[in-house]
C-alpha cells in the first residue's frame, strides 16, 4: 500500500477558508483522479471517482474500499481507500504565502494516483463573512461582495500529491508525513 497526501492551494482574493462544500470531510464530495497502474503502467482513460460516503466491498468479500477496479490492460486488482481527517480549509494567509493545505489522503493499492481534477461543489467566505458556492471545474471563480464593496475570487489552482507515511500517536489519531 502507498498513502497519497493531496494538498492544494490557490490565489485567493479577499476570501479565505477554500474548502468543500460540507467541510474538507464533506461525505458527498467527489474526487476525481487519474489513476496509473503499478504493474503495466497503463493510464486508466476513465477518471476514478471516489467519495467518502460510498463505500464496494472488496473482491475477497472482507472489508471495503472506496474504490475497486480492475486494469483493463493487464487485469490487476486494485483499491482507493479514502482517509478522512486530514484536510485543513485553504487559508488566505496561506494562500499569500504560496503553501499548500492538506486535503484527502488516500490509500492506494494496485495504482499510482498520479491526477486529480477540481470539480463543483467547493467554498470560501469573504472578510465579511459572506460564504460562497464555487465552482472550480473551469479553475477560477469570481464574484463581488457587496458588504464589503470589493471583488473577491479564485484563481490558479493547484494541487499536488506526496507520497507520505502513517504515524502513529499515542492516545491521538493517526498523521500523515
Ligand atoms: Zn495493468
Amino acid at each position: 500500500m502507498v498513502y497519497y497526501l493531496l494538498s492544494f492551494t490557490a490565489e485567493l482574493e479577499n476570501l479565505t477558508d477554500l474548502q468543500p462544500v460540507g467541510g474538507c470531510d464533506d461525505p458527498t464530495y467527489t474526487y476525481y483522479l487519474k489513476v496509473k497502474c503499478e504493474r503495466c503502467g497503463e493510464i486508466s482513460p476513465k477518471e476514478a471517482c471516489v467519495t467518502l460516503s460510498e463505500e464496494v466491498p472488496l473482491p475477497t468479500k472482507v472489508g471495503t474500499a472506496h474504490l475497486v477496479q480492475k486494469c483493463k490492460l493487464c487485469g490487476r486488482d486494485g483499491n482507493i481507500q479514502m482517509i478522512a481527517g486530514q484536510g485543513r480549509p485553504l487559508t488566505l494567509e496561506q494562500s499569500q504565502k504560496e503553501e499548500y493545505s492538506n486535503l484527502m489522503v488516500f490509500d492506494s493499492r494496485g495504482f499510482e494516483l498520479t491526477g486529480f481534477s477540481f470539480a463543483d461543489a467547493w467554498k470560501a467566505e469573504s472578510l465579511t463573512g459572506t460564504t460562497y458556492d464555487i465552482d472550480l471545474s473551469t479553475g477560477e471563480f469570481a464574484d463581488y461582495d457587496e458588504k464589503g464593496e470589493y471583488p473577491v475570487g479564485v484563481s490558479n489552482v493547484r494541487y499536488k500529491f506526496s507520497v507520505v507515511k502513517k504515524q502513529h500517536r499515542r492516545g491521538g489519531k493517526d498523521t500523515f508525513i
